[in-house]
């Protein structure tokens, strides 16, 4: 009996000793992320690495396609969970494995950062079927457009969470359309759902919004957080239309505003939108450089008897290289009127997979096809059976071989002042020269 307990004691002692043995051990090295996961080449950026078991013996590169190395210098470890390194500027643009060596270790992480060439950085982020648009200069300056649906808002936080985007310089909301502002309320309250806490995701130095009576309800809440910064551009004067530099030679211009168009003389012509809120939609040129695009929400054109305002925009806008489609190219916008005066290059469509309102339609993307060189990137499938709006958007576009990229999930357009590239998801990367 006595030999038993002696038995038992000595093993449970030798078990307690290896928990507490393997409590004191380190744990062992691992790396999980970068953050942000990318930046500009055009200044030096401070990197977060995450992890775990990290000590001041490390060291950390980033490894390009073909092998070449760049160091990560002046390695601080915040703790074992959390490093913080220095990525010099100049570094080729690419995408990048991250690779971690420590006490003889190497680990190392595919794909986790991408140098970015030129100083802006445009991602249409695929948020199904709505908008959000996310713009990033060189300076550190962002702006976001649009949140896309409630619904479907967890694809933008993701995303931005991926890149390390806690605020923005600026928001525009650019209508009340739920499939534009719906994601406001989740995305501004944060991790805890909560307004006016610690975590959230807000603007710092503008907010801006048609003005007058939001139908969406949680937007309406949103929008009167910012009460120092919430900037209407109800079209009514010349401040409707603000026009902001962003540093590293990007410029924002706001040419529509609710139903208004700036002239080029610094005039003002008034479209009467009735109750049709497309119309009222907040459009920007984003400019550097040679380098234009054009984004306004869903924006009118005349199209299924909407109120015409491309027509009007059409006579005072300059071509543009990329254009943002007007309303996930619906057959309300993107009249050939439009078309003719933006002379794209590229044209980006986000519009849900099989989506009730048969975006991108059949008729615009016969306006479209025919441009010569025209390059086309829808961020889903669009229409994959025929049956439900008379067309499918892949044989639509097939006879554009490989200048149409349907599926191409979060597209980012990256520009320099001569130069810019457009890549999907998946890495597909077109490059253009700037018009
Ligand atoms: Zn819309």
């Amino acid at each position: 009996m006595k030999r038993r307990m002696v038995f038992w004691s000595w093993w449970l002692g030798w078990l307690v000793g290896l928990v507490v043995m393997s409590c004191n051990a380190p744990a062992p090295v691992s790396v999980a992320a970068i953050r942000p996961a990318s930046a500009s080449n055009q200044q030096d950026a401070t990197l977060t690495i995450l992890g775990e078991g990290f000590d001041s013996s490390a060291k950390a590169w980033l490894i390009g396609k073909d092998g070449q190395k760049i160091a990560l210098v002046a390695l601080r470890i915040l703790t074992p969970q959390k490093a913080e390194v220095l990525l010099a500027k100049g570094g080729q643009a690419g995408i990048y494995d991250l690779l971690w060596e420590q006490g003889g270790i190497e680990k190392r992480l595919g794909g986790a950062f991408e140098i970015l060439a030129g100083a802006l950085t445009i991602d249409v982020v695929d948020v199904g079927q709505g908008d959000a648009l996310l713009i990033r200069v060189s300076s550190g300056k962002s702006v976001l457009i649009d949140a896309g649906r409630e619904e479907d808002v967890d694809a933008l936080i993701s995303f931005l969470r991926a890149e390390g985007v806690t605020r923005f310089d600026y928001v525009i909301a650019t209508h009340y359309d739920t499939d534009h502002v719906g994601g406001f309320a989740k995305l501004v309250y944060g991790p805890d759902g909560r307004p006016n806490t610690e975590d959230d995701r807000r603007a710092t130095e503008g907010w801006w919004d048609r003005g007058g009576f939001s139908k969406s309800t949680s937007y309406a809440s949103v929008r009167d957080l910012f009460p120092s910064i919430r900037k209407i551009l109800d079209g009514s004067d010349a401040s409707s239309f603000p026009s902001i530099d962003l540093g590293a030679g990007v410029k924002l211009q706001v040419v529509t505003a609710n139903g208004a168009v700036l002239q080029k003389d610094g005039s003002i012509q008034r479209i009467n939108c009735l109750d049709d809120e497309n119309c009222r939609s907040i459009g920007t040129m984003i400019s550097l450089g040679k380098f234009r695009f054009w984004t306004a929400g869903d924006l009118t054109g005349g199209g299924i008897e909407t109120p015409d305002v491309e027509s009007t925009l059409a006579r005072i806008i300059d071509p543009v290289d990329v254009y943002r489609a007007h309303h996930h190219g619906s057959r309300t916008s993107s009249t050939q009127t439009l078309l003719d005066a933006l002379k794209p290059q590229a044209i980006v469509i986000s519009a849900g997979r099989q989506n009730s309102y048969c975006h991108p339609s059949d008729e615009v993307l016969k306006r479209l096809i025919p441009i010569p060189a025209i390059a086309l990137f829808v961020t889903t499938s669009g229409m994959i059976d025929a049956e439900k709006c008379g067309f499918a958007t892949n044989e639509l576009v097939f006879g554009m071989g490989d200048r149409a990229l349907l599926n191409a999930g979060n597209i980012r357009i990256q520009a320099g002042e001569d130069r810019y590239t457009i890549r999907s998801a998946a890495g597909e990367v077109r490059s253009y020269t700037t018009r």
